[in-house]
């Protein structure tokens, strides 16, 4: 190989991943993990258990990919027929390993399970392959190379793939292709506007990129987020991704919240612990999800009080102190009433913040509003903000993209930023 841009293919295979039984992780898994080696992947495919037609994918594979990794169809049942489909592309015979042979008879006894008479073709190897072994379960994997591609064949399970991979399919393949030094990378997290409009904003970097040639852009929509993933084109490249960022962040302004892995509730939890301030919560339609969220981060205990679900209307008066007159006239699902919750529970679980969350989840409008307006509040020492929207999507979608506009109001707040993203559309 030699080349640092060594294309690697996946070939994922099980009826299972067809029907929708089981999600394809081990691609994305292989996917992240190659491209971060700076491997590049140029193909997916996922494909049955029937021998034809696995023949033909891994045929297709081999002939366009420097290295092919196979995940599935090693076990021992008659529907694992992986080896032997190897075997085919490469034009060999199966021979049946000896020790391996005697390492799964052991490893049966060992259990006290009887090795069903199927069980022992784990033990095939096609002629010129080489066993990798499965420390995690039974299915050994096998490697042979085929007209100068090489393939290594992981079982389908992903933990076993992933230790296999990681341990022995990964060195191998980075040995062959001697070690491409990583490409710089730098990933850019904002909040609250869509790709479409990311994208908008960072035109004019995109424009330069494109005549310079130096760095790839790349969108990652995520819900209530969007990812820009900044990556040189070749091995260094790191002053060129500098650049590119900087460049980025003057065009997204106060949008970008974090970089790297941080994640939006990290950057909230941090913010208040840094500032040794505190915080408490009243959730209406986010029904405590919002607290759930705080509370996987690590030493937010410093600074999360609690929260009050405050679903029924009754509770948001008598626990929260939300005027039942204001109430009565507007409904449950107003700014004046997310105010006024906000400023309740701060009193109430004597936070130095408090926020809080009404809206409707759906999938029926509540007190005449349609299904998505929500309402989002913060109060503090500086007084109370709101801000209002209107959130797409179905229930579980609605409250939680309301726990992301949420804390993006609390790091608007913490941060003194103005509480809507202040970038104009451009041109
Ligand atoms: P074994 O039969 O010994 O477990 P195998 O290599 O035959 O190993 P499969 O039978 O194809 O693997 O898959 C084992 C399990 O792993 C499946 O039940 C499935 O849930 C899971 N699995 C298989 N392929 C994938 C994949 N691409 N992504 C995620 N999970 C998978
Ligand atoms: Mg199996």
């Amino acid at each position: 190989m030699g080349d640092p841009a060594v294309k690697v293919e996946l070939v994922a295979v099980g009826d299972e991943l067809l029907n929708g039984d089981v999600v394809n992780t081990n691609a994305s898994r292989l996917g992240r993990d190659l491209t971060d080696a700076g491997l590049r992947v140029t193909g997916v495919s996922t494909v049955g258990d029937g021998l034809d037609e696995l023949v033909d994918v891994l045929r297709v594979a081999v002939e366009r990919a420097d290295a092919v990794i196979v995940s599935g169809g090693l076990g021992p049942t008659s529907d694992d027929r992986t080896r032997e489909a190897i075997a085919r592309v490469a034009g060999v015979e199966l021979h049946r390993d000896p020790g391996i042979e005697q390492w799964l008879r052991d490893r049966y006894r060992g259990t006290n399970r009887t090795l069903a008479g199927l069980g022992l073709q784990q033990a095939d190897v096609p002629e010129g392959g080489r066993i990798l072994p499965n420390a995690n379960g039974s299915a050994p994997g096998v490697t042979i190379e085929i007209d100068g591609t090489v393939l290594y064949a992981t079982p389908g399970v992903p933990s076993e793939m992933a230790a296999m991979f990681g341990d022995q399919v990964l060195p191998d393949l980075l040995r062959r292709s001697g070690a491409p030094a990583p490409r710089a990378q730098r990933v850019l997290r904002t909040v609250g506007v869509g790709e479409g409009v990311v994208a908008q904003y960072l035109e004019p970097l995109e424009k330069d990129l494109a005549a310079a040639g130096a760095v790839e852009v790349a969108y990652l929509a995520v819900p209530g987020e969007t990812r820009v993933k900044l990556t040189s084109t070749g091995p260094g490249g790191d002053e060129a991704v500098d650049a590119a960022a900087m460049r980025a962040y003057e065009l997204l302004g106060d949008c970008v919240y974090a970089e790297g892995s941080e994640q939006l509730v990290a950057v909230v939890a941090r913010l208040l612990v840094e500032r040794g301030v505190t915080l408490a919560a009243a959730e209406s339609l986010t029904g405590g999800l919002l607290a759930s969220t705080l509370v996987t981060v690590p030493g937010v205990s410093a600074a999360f009080r609690g929260s009050v679900t405050a679903y029924a209307t009754d509770v948001k008066s008598g626990v929260l102190g939300v005027d039942p007159e204001l109430l009565a006239a507007e409904g449950a699902v107003h700014p004046q009433v997310a105010r006024a919750m906000a400023e309740g529970v701060r009193g109430l679980l004597s936070g130095t913040y408090g926020v809080a969350t009404t809206g409707v989840a759906g999938p029926e409008p509540q007190d005449g509003r349609p299904v998505g307006e929500v309402h989002i509040a913060v109060a503090g020492p500086e007084g109370t903000v709101a801000v209002s929207v209107h959130l797409p999507g179905d229930r579980d979608r609605i409250r939680a993209l309301a726990v992301v506009r949420a804390l993006e109001l609390l790091r608007r707040v913490l941060l003194g930023l103005p509480h809507e993203r202040t970038r104009e559309f451009p041109g």
